[in-house]
């Protein structure tokens, strides 16, 4: 019988985490696959640990995971997806945003032969017009700056086949824009698309300055756009430097050279001065990734790891 593994990352789910066990749960039942359900511990400050623990007493499906610290989303996934021996992974947010009841969806169509079947939302209830609309933008601008298309309206809600959690595990970038990362392995991928319910309980962990965060994350680890941004309008800037530069020359050899201009100068000054920080800004911007790569600190640091009692 193929196996899968459930990978939940969670911080601070205490409130919902029962609810989302029961759930998942009644859905693993009804399936005939061998199942299996990692819970991540992404460092939190409640009692989210202490319920994986009475969750795993209770199921003999359960395996928990606990990082050292909070690391992120991205990086209690990884994590999570580094422990899965399993046929297949299914990648699940534990506020029951995406729906365990489409897990067989995935699961057959992973028998058909895809090796990536992720959830493409339809709509996102609960959310609101700003955060819908931001996320929107988001997608079309990753859309026509990567090199690697990243579909729309996609989250982290997926099954990988074993070959394509294989060739995950070979991506140890510390910048890691999971959905990203999961186009980019390419084979053979599907969409489903559904609809995303309200938060089930608790809050979300996201505010816009972290959201605005993880899009330059996404940006510059999967296009280099940015960079030739500054090349371009160095270039356009020198070009009209050029023909401003002809016309104060024409101008002061035609009718002499009062001292004026200090208008002019000033806009060029400034404008200049701008262009260059911003430049230097995206500059630094990768620059920052780089050294935190070149640091290569491990990925996450684990505190506990109990796999299930399963076989
Ligand atoms: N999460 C995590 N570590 C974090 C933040 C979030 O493991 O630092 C988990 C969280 O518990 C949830 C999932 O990632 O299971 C999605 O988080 P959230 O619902 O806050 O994001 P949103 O759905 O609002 O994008
Ligand atoms: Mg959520």
């Amino acid at each position: 019988m193929p196996k899968l593994t459930v990978v939940v990352p969670a911080y601070n789910e205490s409130e919902g985490l029962r609810d989302f066990h029961a759930r998942l749960a009644a859905v693993l039942d009804g399936m005939d696959v061998a199942s299996e359900v990692l819970y991540v511990d992404d460092g939190s400050r409640d009692d989210t640990y202490a319920i994986m623990c009475a969750l795993q007493a209770a199921d003999a499906r359960v395996s928990t995971l606990k990082l050292s610290r909070n690391f992120g989303k991205e990086l209690a996934l990884t994590a999570g997806l580094d422990h899965v021996d399993a046929d297949a992974a299914i990648v699940i947010d534990a506020d029951l945003q995406d729906p365990p009841e489409l897990i067989p969806t995935f699961v057959a169509h992973w028998r058909e032969g895809y090796d990536v079947v992720y959830g493409t939302r339809a709509s996102r209830a609960g959310e609101t017009g700003l955060k819908k609309l931001t996320a929107t933008g988001f997608y079309r601008v990753m859309e026509k700056l990567s090199s690697t298309p990243i579909p729309r309206d996609t989250g982290d809600f997926r099954l990988l086949s074993r070959r394509a959690l294989d060739a995950l595990k070979q991506v140890r970038e510390r910048q890691r824009f999971m959905k990203g990362l999961f186009t980019w392995v390419g084979f053979r991928q599907l969409s489903v698309v559904y609809h995303r319910d309200p938060r089930h309980a608790g809050q979300t962990k996201w505010n816009y300055w972290k959201l605005w965060n993880f899009a330059i994350d996404g940006i510059t680890s999967f296009s280099g756009a940015p960079l030739k941004v500054a090349t371009y309008v160095g270039l356009a800037t020198a070009l009209l430097a050029f023909g401003f530069g002809l016309w104060v020359l024409g101008k002061a050899l035609l009718f002499g050279d009062p001292v004026r201009g200090y208008p002019s100068l000033m806009l060029v000054v400034l404008f200049l001065g701008g262009v260059q920080l911003m430049a230097l800004g995206v500059i630094g911007e990768y620059l920052g990734r780089l050294y935190v790569e070149a640091k290569q600190r491990p990925l996450y640091l684990i505190d506990a790891y109990q796999p299930s009692r399963h076989d």
